[in-house]
């Protein structure tokens, strides 16, 4: 990148918030991804939505890529910069404009932390209820561009049914102020949801309106032992009857063998099973003896083995760390990582289908299986052994998640339930949606970013 443009980016945000120093461009060029090497020619940090417009604009007039980029905690490889893009980090962009007692809302800046916003929900006695593990470091403009989902989408629903209101600068530089915090409002198609999900490629997400609950009511926290996945539905569907259900989350025995040996935790049960459930609801109004009679009545009809349940705060946030510590217990072991989803009905055909087909073609492989099994979402690891490196590796990658793909595809599944394309499964966008679908997407993309500098290269080539 020429002198020229770095002091015209200077000019518009102030020198202190260019960066072109080699530690910036790595830090700021890549996600949680690892198959790319970071190589942005710059990093820019705007304050304000003028200044976000002015700089793609200038994106615009110079034929510039800009890759916005938020808590970079993406497993998609859709905040990565390889290619010489500049980086728009929405880090700067950090305020809490207003909480709204009368319409429940909180309006603020795309780069607030999520746990920032749960935080200031909760002290004025609301509940923002999108969480997940990376919640400490992700940024809600990225949970809106990614529609993050995480552990209580069962009840409260992915980050999608959240949001009230946008507003954003598209790839031709125009500000579209989005459904203004409305609840509703019919004025044709709702533009605020093609922004939902849209990974950064039809412009950059400044300013979000969210919708904001009642604090839940205490919980139980409790996990449960079975002998395989369609057991754990049963034990669901059970539980949907007698409990406001909040989250059910599934770990296999692997993942619980990796997760405990990562983080000293102690297994929940002292027999192992092929299979855990971890199961949040609403204090029942029978107390501890509905619990218990939930548990007798499952392990009566053999769906769970043994189970456990919180008796205080400290025992539940260790069994959820169980769950949610799994992802990070896992990442030095290069995981090819699979965010899939099919609908509970086929579940258990899907699983037993996928656990045959990796036995039979990749025996070799180990798969750790964990995810929000509630609404049908499982995050698929499949670890190649540590003696695999190299070209070795970097072709055991399209080999495997080809198949995968495939074979959720068979089943009618999704193949990104709540992380998004970005470039890990660009190659794969065929196997989620029709030709049509995707053709219709690049229209949509060349009308909001005619000249292709939103995040180019992302999700569907243009
Ligand atoms: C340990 C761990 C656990 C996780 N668990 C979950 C989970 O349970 N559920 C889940 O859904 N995800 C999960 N994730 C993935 C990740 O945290 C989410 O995708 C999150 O929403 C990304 O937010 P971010 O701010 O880090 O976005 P980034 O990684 O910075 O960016 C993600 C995408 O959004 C675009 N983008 C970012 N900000 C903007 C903006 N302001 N305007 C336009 N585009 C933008 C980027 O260009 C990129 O394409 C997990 C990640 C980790 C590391």
């Amino acid at each position: 990148m020429n002198a020229d443009v770095i002091a015209t980016l200077a000019s518009l945000v102030g020198a202190a918030h260019v960066r072109t120093d080699a530690d910036s461009l790595v830090v700021y060029g890549c996600d949680r991804t690892t198959g790319w090497t970071p190589a942005p020619a710059a990093v820019v940090l705007p304050a304000t939505i003028a200044e976000v417009q002015a700089l793609v604009r200038l994106a615009n007039e110079h034929h510039l890529a800009i890759v916005p980029s938020g808590g970079r905690t993406g497993l998609s490889g859709g905040a990565v910069a390889a290619k010489g893009e500049i980086v728009l980090s929405l880090e700067r962009m950090n305020r809490i404009r207003a909480i709204d007692p009368v319409d429940h809302t909180l309006c603020c800046e795309a780069g607030v932390v999520t746990a920032r916003v749960q935080q200031a929900a909760r002290e004025v006695g609301f509940f923002y209820p999108v969480d997940f593990a990376s919640s400490g470091s992700s940024q809600i403009g990225g949970n809106v561009a990614t529609n993050a989902g995480g552990i209580r989408v069962l009840r409260y629903g992915s980050t999608r049914e959240q949001v009230l209101g946008l507003k954003v600068v598209t790839g031709a530089g125009d500000l579209l102020d989005l459904n203004r915090g409305l609840v509703k409002n019919n004025c044709g198609p709702d533009l605020r949801h093609l922004f939902i999900a849209s990974e950064g490629i039809l412009g950059v997400i400044c300013e979000v309106t969210l919708k904001l609950r009642a604090p839940p009511p205490s919980a139980r926290v409790m996990v449960v032992g079975a002998g395989d996945c369609a057991l754990l539905l049963h034990v669901q569907a059970e539980a949907r009857q007698r409990f406001a259900l909040s989250a059910f989350e599934f770990f296999s025995r692997r993942a619980l063998e990796r997760v405990t040996a990562h983080t000293g935790l102690t297994a929940p049960l002292t027999t192992a099973t092929p299979f855990y459930g971890l199961l949040e609801f609403d204090e029942p109004a029978g107390g501890e003896q509905a619990v218990l009679d939930f548990f007798l009545y499952c392990q009566e009809r053999g769906w769970v083995d043994d189970g456990v349940i919180a008796h205080s705060e400290r025992q539940a946030v260790s069994l959820w760390r169980l769950r949610e510590d799994i992802s990070e217990s896992l990442a030095a072991a290069r995981p090819l990582k699979h965010d899939i989803a099919v609908t509970l009905a086929k579940m258990p055909g899907f699983v037993s289908a996928m656990e045959a087909l990796l036995a039979e073609r990749f025996p070799t492989l180990e798969s750790v299986w964990f995810g929000h099994l509630g609404d049908g979402n499982i995050h698929l690891n499949i670890l190649p052994p540590a003696e695999v490196t190299g070209s070795e590796l970097v072709s055991l990658a399209p080999a495997v998640t080809g198949r995968v793909l495939a074979t959720v595809a068979e089943f009618g599944g999704s193949i990104s339930a709540e992380h998004g394309i970005g470039l890990l499964k660009k190659d794969y966008l065929h196997y989620g949606l029709g030709a049509a679908e995707i053709d219709y997407l690049r229209h949509i993309k060349r009308v909001f970013d005619p000249n292709n500098v939103m995040n180019p290269g992302k999700v569907v080539a243009f």
